[in-house]
């Protein structure tokens, strides 16, 4: 059981597992390294560092926390359960638990397909891993916008009996794999998956499984209150649910490196502070 699980592996992601380290609490970030950091050309207004780029700063981050014994794992999360003082975080088809959770998930909030969220669980997943067994010799949509497409896509053609794949081509992809550069529109079903409309055209299938780079937060953590499309949070960066804290771009503005590690170190403290 972790201390501190933080969800992102940007600037606040970082400055959140280092402050923790410091605090000697057992920490994994977990995510791809990236984020918006990486795509910036140079970066003049960070103090210390003028004209740093943004690849740069974020491996020195990295390899800070790292080297101070904090854990990396790639992936994303796709719920944070509340277990009563415990957090279980899914990831695939595994979970990892944690006494306190930092979300570092950054401004990108993914933009939902209409009917997507109703139909969450009844038709629509987000997980392969977990749900491919439900369509055991059905016919399976994957919307391809996140780097586990591929994988997933070719796990549930082992299962499926049809699986239509949204997104580029790919050589990695299964033989048996329709691939479609059709583009997803919407979910439709009363109740439960009947169509994804793509392009258009409605397209009869019994599951649509979606598979990004973050997730929604209102499907990540149902209950977390928002200010607007960030989350809200107090001065000691704790957020409406206990025991869940949030920093960086994903609690507001000003969208900014300072900000985003600042935000990252008062979160560190404040879940060290209950944990004592
Ligand atoms: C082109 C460009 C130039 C910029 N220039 C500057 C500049 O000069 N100065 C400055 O101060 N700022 C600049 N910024 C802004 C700066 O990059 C951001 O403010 C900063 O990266 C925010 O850090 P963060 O950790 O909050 O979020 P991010 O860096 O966005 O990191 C969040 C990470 O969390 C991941 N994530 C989300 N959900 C999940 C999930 N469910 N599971 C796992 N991972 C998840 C995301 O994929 C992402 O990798 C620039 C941004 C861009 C795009």
């Amino acid at each position: 059981m972790l201390d501190i699980a933080v969800i992102g592996a940007g600037p606040a992601g970082y400055s959140a597992a280092i402050n923790a380290r410091k605090r000697e609490k057992s920490v994994m970030v977990i995510g791809q390294s990236g984020g918006w950091l990486a795509r910036a050309e140079s970066i003049e207004n960070y103090p210390g560092l003028p004209g740093v780029s943004g690849e740069q700063l974020l491996a020195a981050m990295r390899e800070q926390a790292l080297s101070m014994g904090a854990e990396q794992r790639p992936g994303v999360v796709h719920q944070v359960m509340d277990m009563g003082g415990v957090f279980a975080l899914s990831l695939g088809g595994d979970f990892v638990e944690a006494r306190r959770v930092i979300l570092c998930t950054g401004a990108k909030q993914p933009r939902l397909l209409p009917g997507e969220e109703m139909l969450l669980g009844r038709g629509v997943s987000y997980c392969g891993t977990c749900d491919a067994m439900l369509y055991r010799g059905k016919r399976v949509a994957v919307v391809a916008q996140g780097p586990e497409a591929v994988s997933e896509a070719n796990f549930l053609s082992t299962l499926c009996e049809h699986v239509t794949y949204f997104g580029a081509p790919d050589p990695a992809l299964d033989a048996r794999i329709e691939v479609s550069d059709k583009k997803p529109e919407a979910i439709a079903g009363e109740g439960r998956v009947r169509a994804l409309v793509a392009s258009g055209e409605e397209l009869p299938f019994d599951g649509v499984f979606i598979f990004r780079e973050a997730m929604a937060l209102s499907a990540l953590l149902p209950g977390l209150e928002m200010d607007g499309a960030f989350i809200r949070v107090d001065r000691q960066m704790h957020t409406s649910v206990p025991g869940v804290f949030a920093a960086g771009d994903c609690t507001g503005l000003p969208l900014q490196v300072a900000k985003a590690v600042g935000e990252g170190c008062i979160a560190a403290l404040s879940a060290a502070q209950e944990l004592k």
